[in-house]
């Protein structure tokens, strides 16, 4: 190989670090100017110049500018400063990638899966350069973050979510495949634009999108490992249940939510006492993380008091944009509803659904901005980006007068309050699916239960420490997340060796030891 290609090869550049010796070696004399530059040194000038962007997007751009340039330097960047960068690189400004997509797009990230490549989709996955997939992010981009339908431009999540795997989990970035399903898009603004990458149709349904999807599937099942993502929930629960008991699969919306959720409340009800089973608790938006975080929690607070899941559902009211989920509305509900659909009065909004259920945790999955009004002990924003979060982190302390426990799906700033600083937690699934994915990788699991997902969960919960309870805190800070990925990855491999899901044999005696020396790290290698 020339140097000339060994620069363009973001799996092996490493730019102004490669020393005299490589540059000899590698045919590099004269192609690098004379300095050579350590990573740690072209890290302090990849943030200072990142650090000059204003604009959010512009920041994006330029580490994914990087990601194509030099891979460990990416990395390098992404971990060592990831309080920084993980709102750059995923939620919010992923989002508004995502929705500029078009625009801003270089070079293909991921594998595009179309209509046109219908037939085709073994030899399509045999273009990918790399063999040794062990984890796809897929989406189809019919519901990105809140934003809705972005079609084939919502590639900027599973692209954004692998790294997030690589970075936060360690698995290996070259073992990651960012997939985009593009079955057409229902957004008229997007069909459109003159620069929209998609294909400029409506959505395929019925027969002709199941058809392609199972196609995919079939595709991948040999030796890939799958999440789903991104996904409208019409299709979400019922591709989850269709292939979740022959694919190693999850939807990351569904469980993954649901795994940080659980932990945050553990954690929040050590801070307030108390257990599960005597919280009440109402969700705003009944749909994927909705009644996803509601199903977990009902199985933990089951596990926990040994009372039947049909009692323990009991607890927990959702609203969708209809109401309060009540029983004389069972007929007309979406099938993943139906369990929630209790003895209750119909109540037509949120506000009197507080009135009446009286909860103690208050949960925002519904992707509607500014959608609470009152205050709760325990307040849960999930929804993504920052501009469709329920409340602000500002207004839960403000309408609590600093009592509240709040987090939210994207990061807020500190907030001070009558003198005081609260410092607001980020409740994102990026606490669970790099731990839960190194957890399948390691252990090489072949199916994901429910059960591995409260272990996920029960990890992430035991990571939060007194000092972090002492500052109001629920989940650890993410300047953490390797260690706590780590601790995730081994107690989900713990429970898939005792379900007997796990074909990596024997199982390794120190589990969370073993997880971190399988785990990437982005230092350069020394070439010979
Ligand atoms: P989804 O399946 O489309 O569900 C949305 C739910 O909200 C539906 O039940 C919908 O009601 C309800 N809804 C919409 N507008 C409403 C309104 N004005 N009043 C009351 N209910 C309303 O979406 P999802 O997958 O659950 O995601 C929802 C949000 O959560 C998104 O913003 C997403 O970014 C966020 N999220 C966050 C995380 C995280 O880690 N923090 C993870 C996953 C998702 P109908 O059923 O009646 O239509
Ligand atoms: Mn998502």
């Amino acid at each position: 190989a020339s140097g000339y290609s060994l620069l363009r090869d973001p799996h092996h550049n490493k730019g102004l670090a490669f020393t005299e010796k490589e540059r000899d070696a590698h045919y590099l004399r004269g192609l690098l100017p004379p300095v050579m530059m350590s990573q740690k040194l072209q890290e302090k000038k990849l943030m200072e110049n990142i650090r000059q962007y204003q604009v959010p997007l512009q920041k994006y751009m330029a580490m994914m500018d990087l990601e194509e340039r030099n891979e460990r330097l990416f990395y390098k960047l992404l971990i060592d400063n990831v309080e920084e960068l993980l709102p750059v690189v995923y939620t919010p400004t992923v989002g508004e990638a995502c929705q500029k997509y078009g625009s801003i797009f270089k070079r293909p990230q991921g594998l595009y899966i179309s209509l046109k490549e219908k037939g085709k989709i073994l030899e399509v996955l045999k273009n990918w350069p790399e063999k040794s997939i062990q984890v796809i992010v897929v989406t189809d981009g019919e519901r990105i973050l809140g934003l809705g339908d972005l079609g084939c431009q919502g590639m900027g999540i599973p692209v954004g979510k692998l790294a997030l795997y690589t970075a936060l989990g360690g698995v290996r970035p070259s073992s990651c495949l960012p997939v985009t399903i593009d079955v057409g898009t229902n957004n008229e603004q997007l069909l459109k634009d003159e620069f929209y990458i998609g294909l400029r149709q409506r959505r395929a349904t019925g027969k002709e999108y199941y058809d392609l999807l199972h196609e995919f599937m079939t595709a991948v099942k040999q030796n890939y490992g799958e999440k789903f993502e991104d996904f409208a929930n019409h299709n979400a629960f019922e591709l989850l249940a269709k292939y979740s008991t022959t694919h190693l699969v999850f939807n990351d919306d569904i469980q993954g939510t649901a795994a940080v959720v659980l932990a945050g409340l553990v954690a929040a009800l050590k801070l307030l006492g108390g257990s599960l089973a005597e919280q009440t608790f109402l969700f705003l938006g009944a749909g994927e993380a909705g009644t996803g975080i509601a199903e977990l929690i009902a199985l933990e607070m089951s596990k926990q008091s040994k009372a039947p899941l049909e009692e323990t559902r009991k607890k927990i009211f959702l609203v969708d944009s209809k109401g309060l989920i009540v029983s004389s509305r069972k007929d007309s509900l979406q099938h993943f509803k139906k369990p929630w659909a209790h003895e209750h009065e119909p109540v037509k909004d949120l506000l009197n659904a507080v009135k009446a259920i009286k909860p103690t945790v208050l949960i925002g999955s519904s992707g509607v901005g500014q959608t609470f009004t009152k205050e709760k002990p325990v307040i849960l924003a999930l929804s993504n980006p920052t501009s469709q979060s329920e409340c602000t982190a500002e207004e839960a302390y403000t309408w609590s007068q600093g009592r509240a426990i709040f987090a939210s799906g994207s990061p807020f700033d500190p907030v001070e309050y009558k003198g005081k600083v609260y410092l607001p937690g980020q409740a994102n699934n990026a606490y669970i699916f790099p731990g839960l994915g190194l957890g399948l990788v390691i252990s090489g699991a072949i199916r994901v239960h429910n059960a591995m997902l409260l272990a996920a969960s029960e990890a992430l919960a035991g990571q939060v420490s007194k000092e972090h309870f002492d500052k109001g805190l629920i989940y650890p800070p993410f300047s953490n997340i390797r260690k706590i990925s780590a601790h995730i990855a081994a107690n989900v491999a713990a429970k898939a060796y005792e379900l007997g899901v796990a074909t990596h044999l024997p199982q390794p005696e120190n589990l969370v030891k073993y997880a971190e020396s399988c785990m990437y790290t982005p230092n350069y290698r020394t070439y010979r």
